[in-house]
């Protein structure tokens, strides 16, 4: 059955914004702007001030963002950097691109970010900084891991690619650590209509190698200062940002919204909802709960036309590419044990109400059959010549 419900509906967004949109595009096209123009200083200006920071560098993805601030923080080889096992690949790639080594430990079951309960034993002599990540919109313990960066001498640097516009004790996402990295790709909370991503910092030092290092490692043409790499924010997707970043809180809040009403429909039953702590204001860019059975009740709903999804199917050290390069210093026993029970449930400004409901309903059903299913007699276990039918 073809998606009815999808996991992330752009198109409801772009429909809305269409006009501003193609306005901001033609004009950008008309002035032949396109590399670092007014609309991208213009963008960095305004997202600065959203967030509450001094300065905001756009750059080509959340990817670079990550990696430029790390290396712009002075981390390279042999240099140890902690984040969680639990998040986007793109989190250890940068790390790893810097020469550094990530350090993988566990979330907290409770908020699904990095437990800085688990933080102090993965501390080495060569640990350099923590990169806690914002997962789902939900901020991380920013004063329990401050105060032990603090202690040990670390920098923090945020994973804020799925928190634009979260609060943590009033602050925004962006401006809990020395430096974060915000990703605008598409389906993020503030999405451009392509590849973007920026770097939000009050270091001055900082901000000014970043705005270098994007561009050949110039700000002068044709005088290089630094070894830069080509990562500028887009001109044509900073007019298309300029635009969204107007309707970013009124699209968290509802957003809100959605998992008010997931909450009020979902509360009683199988599964684990997500909870938000007292301190902060998250933006739920994903509804992630915890599901038994999750493969049969992701495969129901996706037959029934509702995008469901799992983030992340696997976590860091199981991937392919790169989970040997990672240091685990403790049993990654959360992770493990959510990576086969974590399922995404779709989610949006522009859900209607009549969708929440739908993707509830069947969310309910799915879990009844699932859960009556495995605890009617084991027929399985029973058969008499012993093999198991699975
Ligand atoms: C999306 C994302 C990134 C990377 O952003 P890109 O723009 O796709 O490079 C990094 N970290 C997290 C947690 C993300 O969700």
């Amino acid at each position: 059955m073809p998606t009815k419900i999808p996991l992330v509906n752009l198109a409801a967004q772009h429909e809305a914004l269409a006009v501003e949109i193609h306005a901001a595009i033609d004009s950008v096209i008309a002035r032949n702007d396109f590399i670092l123009g007014d609309e991208v200083a213009a963008f960095e200006a305004e997202f600065a001030a959203y967030c509450g920071a001094r300065h905001c560098i756009g750059v080509g993805n959340g990817l670079d963002a990550l990696t430029l601030s790390m290396k712009g923080l002075g981390i390279g080889p042999g240099d140890e950097v902690i984040t969680a096992a639990n998040t986007f690949a793109a989190t250890a790639l940068a790390i790893l691109q810097t020469g550094a080594i990530p350090v993988l430990v566990d979330h907290d079951p409770e908020t699904c970010t990095l437990d800085p309960r688990k933080l102090s034993a993965a501390i080495t002599s060569r640990t350099r900084a923590i990169v806690p990540v914002h997962l789902y919109g939900h901020p991380a313990d920013m004063n329990a891991i401050s105060a032990i960066a603090v202690e040990h001498n670390l920098l923090v640097i945020e994973d804020a690619a799925q928190a634009h516009g979260a609060r943590y004790r009033g602050r925004r996402c962006g401006t809990l650590g020395r430096a974060a990295a915000f990703s605008f790709y598409p389906g993020k909370n503030l999405g451009a209509m392509g590849d973007a991503g920026a770097i939000v910092t009050d270091d001055d030092d900082l901000a000014q190698w970043l705005r270098a290092a994007r561009n050949y490692g110039s700000t002068v043409k044709y005088r290089h200062v630094v070894r830069g790499l080509n990562s500028r924010l887009d001109t044509l997707q900073a007019a298309v940002l300029r635009v969204k970043l107007r309707h970013l809180e009124e699209w968290n809040q509802a957003r809100r919204g959605v998992a008010r009403r997931y909450q009020e429909l979902l509360g009683s039953c199988a599964a684990a909802l997500p909870t938000a702590r007292a301190e902060v204001e998250p933006v739920y860019h994903l509804y992630v709960i915890r599901c038994p059975h999750r493969d049969a009740v992701l495969a129901q709903l996706q037959q029934q036309g509702i995008g469901a999804g799992i983030h992340y199917p696997l976590p860091i050290h199981r991937q392919a590419a790169f989970g040997r390069g990672c240091m685990i210093p403790q049993p990654l026993t959360v992770t493990e044990t959510f990576a086969d029970q974590l399922l995404s449930l779709p989610i949006g400004p522009y859900m209607p109400d009549e969708h929440v409901q739908e993707v509830a309903l069947a969310l309910l059903a799915a879990l009844h059959s699932e859960v009556a299913d495995r605890t009617s007699p084991p027929h399985a276990a029973s058969v008499p010549d012993g093999t198991a039918r699975m």
